[in-house]
């Protein structure tokens, strides 16, 4: 790929994506093929923000393979203090964290992934200090992608490997709006502000629900939780430092009432469950449970994921989309959520993020969010539903019926 446009979205990274502050430490997690990206990151860090320090942790997922197919379990299950000490050092500095995933479909084949869950479980109690940094917004984080091999010919399967490459990131430079003829920090500013207004509209109507109708035979009402916040794009940092936690994003999402969604969904993209693709599916709703489902291919995977556990049969998400974006435009099946979720309205079967969409999430037990409408489940997958004729009306508690989507695109 072209350097300048690599380098372009490197400051995309810094500025927009972690918003590296003046003399602020990064921490860059990266696998191999994202050295060219990284260079440019560490670049701009200690020229643009005179970083106090960038570390970098480089990886690679047939090299994390081996560990896994061939080390005993102890020596999984062992985190060394100075890999504590190490993490201790980056939160005592307020570093901002960046993520560079470049995922492998169906490279852990073979595999035992009881291994892998007992040396989480093990090692992640020692390390949850370091994950409410992130988790938490206590300081900036990010995830961006970059492209490899094999993730590039599941997508581009008719292509020569080097082409695919190339076609993927093509596709992830138009998805995180990095040209050749703009300035994408300027652009960012722009779409932030975008999404930041939107999520004002909203929030002042404060809907009570959502109906969404299309001519594929989607016809679904979706009551919202009282005190509900409508959420997208940046976020601010405990600090106060607006950052962006996902590039690309294009989405404004709130939070369903799981008692109160009622009608059928007719999803308009495949979804990637565990390894199986499922094909042209429905749901059913009444009273905020899926009572009927199909689908024309891997509908037992549907079904596994429906009876997962109890709140994966109602909805987590409800987010929206217009048809004509960036990432919907391209019609490519990234199978990766960071893009897929981001091309369609979708919504989420299983757990409803608490803290980002409703008012003083913190005050409530569990008890309580479940009487409140939050879902709550160890789930959450997206699907996408989004469609060039959708329309999506609100209701207001005093009973007016608002546009908020025609022919697919919002209406403000
Ligand atoms: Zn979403
Ligand atoms: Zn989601």
């Amino acid at each position: 790929m072209n350097e300048i446009l690599i380098e372009k979205f490197a400051k995309v990274i810094v500025n927009i994506g972690v918003a590296l502050q003046e003399g602020q430490m990064l921490v860059v997690n990266a696998p191999l093929e994202a050295a060219t990206l990284v260079k440019y990151i560490v670049k701009e860090a200690y020229e643009a923000k005179h970083s106090k320090k960038v570390i970098v942790n480089f990886s690679d997922a047939d090299v994390n393979k081996q560990e896994q197919l061939y080390a005993s379990q102890e020596t999984l299950n062992d985190l060394p203090d100075y890999a504590i000490e190490r993490s201790k050092y980056i939160v005592e500095n307020g570093a901002a964290m960046l993520s560079i995933s470049s995922p492998k479909p169906g490279i852990m084949a073979g595999v035992d992934p009881t291994r892998m869950q007992i040396a989480s479980r093990v090692i992640a109690p020692k390390m949850a200090f370091f994950r409410k940094y992130t988790m938490e917004n206590e300081g900036q984080w990010c995830v961006v992608a970059c492209p490899n091999d094999v993730w590039a010919k599941k997508i581009f399967p008719d292509l020569e490997v080097n082409e695919a490459v190339e076609k993927l990131w093509e596709a992830i430079l138009y998805a995180s709006h990095v040209s050749m003829d703009n300035d994408p920090v300027a652009d960012w500013n722009k779409l932030n502000a975008e999404l930041t207004k939107r999520n004002e509209i909203l929030n002042d109507y404060n809907f009570e629900s959502l109906h969404f109708k299309n001519s594929l035979g989607t016809d679904l009402t979706i009551g919202l939780v009282e005190n509900h916040i409508w959420a997208g794009g940046g976020e601010h940092s405990k600090k106060g430092v607006y950052f962006n936690p996902n590039i690309p994003t294009e989405e404004n999402f709130c939070m369903p009432h799981n008692k109160k969604i009622n009608g059928v969904v007719v999803a308009t993209k495949p979804l990637n469950y565990g390894g199986k693709l499922i094909e042209d599916f429905s749901l059913t709703f009444k009273d905020g449970k899926v009572v009927e489902y199909d689908a024309r291919k891997e509908k037992d995977a549907l079904k596994s994921l429906i009876e997962f556990d109890k709140g994966s049969s109602s909805l987590g998400e409800v987010a929206l989309i217009s048809h004509d974006s960036p990432i919907s435009n391209m019609n490519i099946l990234f199978y990766n959520t960071l893009f897929d979720e981001n091309a369609s309205c979708h919504l989420a079967l299983g757990a409803s993020y608490t803290t980002t969409n409703l008012k003083d999430a913190e005050k409530y037990t569990e008890e309580e969010l479940d009487a409140l409408g939050s879902n709550q489940s160890h789930t959450h997958v997206d699907f996408m539903f989004g469609s060039s004729d959708m329309e999506v009306t609100g209701l207001t508690h005093d009973g007016k019926v608002v546009q908020i989507f025609k022919n697919g695109n919002f209406v403000f």
